[in-house]
């Protein structure tokens, strides 16, 4: 998991976690000044005492209180054109990206903590992994509370199963999921596994596609409402009862935005051939046991054989590497082709697009108009909101992050395991239940 320990890295351009860090870091003041440590050896056990805890609540929430509010100021400054400053939020953290809704982050941490017993603790201060979640917490109490999800995608490898698995029939993300197409929620899985046939997704996905075509109650539309994108923004498959494999492929003219359109093939091939030279040469000098994968939308290392790991720290620095040499190459520097190199955990892949498009299409393609052929024609108005979108990931630390992507589209949510996803639609159910009883 890539928060456990962190890589140090010559450029910090990329640091994603600026938020969270700076969260974590107000919340550090109130614990060392509140938590009684010494309340251990004075009879009261291993549980604070009620007051301590209680202290400790009340400030952590005060601080994610005000945090709340100078959100609510940098998205009343980020919706004002004629404001050339930047909010206060700006200005302390630098890297915050926009918000599409405001983020309840004092009830959210109210709800973690009870989970959590963050306020409890007297030795482990509330830590990265604690404001992760409580901001995810927050992002699914906006996306039902103050509009409605109509789009979830996700991630798979490490969001939908274990990295390099596939989605088997005792998985309890499947459940959730038909919950969801229940609940008329449209899904995207935005993977960015490229394979260009539907057996390779079905092999990656079949507990859940086998799941939907057995499914007495599911409505034909709903089972329409499943799409898999893979390769980042590259494949379009549909859910299709009657393909071999339950999924069809759609020609690519039905979803392709205007801007992808744009993309020449010979740009694509120009950048692909710079990146699969920085890949071999990063293999020779780092001396990794990899081996080149190229694909006519990406190209990769992956490990020589199966049972070998490559270092984090390598991949890491591949990344960095390859991204530096594609930005200042002359295919890079036109800006024409957009590209997401990313260390997958346990290779590294240069993918055309990213996931911004991949889940921009789904929008499209969902939108109300109904579906893929509008979509195609440009109706924007239409197109699902990013309010309305959620994207559950791993990806947003590790080089290149290729779930952070999404945050430009929609909203998100960072989870770390399959495990985490499975809580996360428990909390999006209920809070969807409560909104429709
Ligand atoms: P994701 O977590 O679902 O986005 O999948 C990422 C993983 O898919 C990568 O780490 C690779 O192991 C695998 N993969 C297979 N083919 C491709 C490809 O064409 N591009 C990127 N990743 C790929
Ligand atoms: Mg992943």
């Amino acid at each position: 998991m890539t928060t456990r320990y962190r890589v140090e890295y010559a450029l910090k351009t990329h640091r994603r976690d600026q938020l969270i860090e700076w969260i974590k870091g107000l919340l550090a003041v109130p614990f060392v000044l509140y938590s009684q440590p010494q309340g251990v050896f004075e009879g009261q056990g291993i549980h604070s005492s009620p007051q301590t805890r209680d202290e400790a609540h009340r400030r952590y929430s005060e601080i994610l209180r005000d945090v709340e509010i100078m959100i609510d100021d940098h998205i009343a400054n980020q919706n004002n054109a004629d404001n050339p400053f930047p909010s206060k939020l700006k200005l302390l953290v630098p890297s915050i990206g926009p918000f599409f809704t405001r983020l309840p982050l004092e009830a959210a941490f109210k709800f973690q903590d009870r989970k959590r017993y963050i306020s409890s603790r007297r030795f482990v201060s509330p830590s990265f992994n604690d404001v992760r979640l409580i901001l995810n917490s927050a992002q699914i109490m906006a996306v039902t509370t103050y509009g409605t999800l109509q789009l979830a995608t996700f991630d798979g490898d490490v969001t939908l199963y274990d990295d390099g698995q596939s989605l088997e029939p005792t998985s309890p993300v499947i459940p959730r999921l038909l919950d969801l197409l229940r609940k008329n929620v449209k899904i995207g899985i935005v993977t960015a596994a490229g394979y260009t046939t539907a057996d390779r997704y079905y092999a990656r996905l079949h507990g859940l596609l086998d799941a939907m075509a057995n499914s007495a109650d599911l409505t034909p539309a709903q089972k329409q409402s499943l799409v898999v994108m893979g390769g980042e923004a590259n494949y379009l498959f549909e859910f299709c009862p009657a393909s071999p494999h339950l999924l069809a492929p759609v020609p690519i003219a039905r979803w392709l935005t205007p801007e992808m359109a744009g993309w020449d093939e010979r740009d694509i091939d120009q950048l692909l051939d710079v990146a699969e030279a920085a890949l071999r040469d990063c293999i020779k000098s780092l001396n990794l046991p990899a081996t080149v994968m190229r694909k006519d939308r990406a190209v990769g290392i992956i490990p020589l054989t199966p049972d070998l790991r490559i270092p984090r720290e390598s991949l890491e620095e591949t990344v960095l590497v390859v991204q530096k040499i594609l930005e200042l190459s002359s295919a890079g520097r036109s800006r024409r082709v957009p590209f997401c190199a990313f260390n997958g955990g346990r290779d590294v892949f240069v993918d055309i697009g990213d996931k911004s498009w991949g889940v921009t299409v789904c929008q499209r393609w969902f939108s109300s108009s109904g579906g893929g052929a509008a979509a195609a024609d440009g109706h924007d108005g239409v197109t699902i909101r990013g309010e309305n979108t959620l994207h559950v990931g791993d990806q947003f630390l590790s080089a290149g992050a290729n779930d952070f992507r999404a945050r430009s589209v929609g909203t998100t949510a960072w989870i770390a395991s399959p495990a985490e996803t499975v809580e996360l639609l428990d909390e999006l159910a209920e809070l969807m239940g409560k909104k429709m009883s």
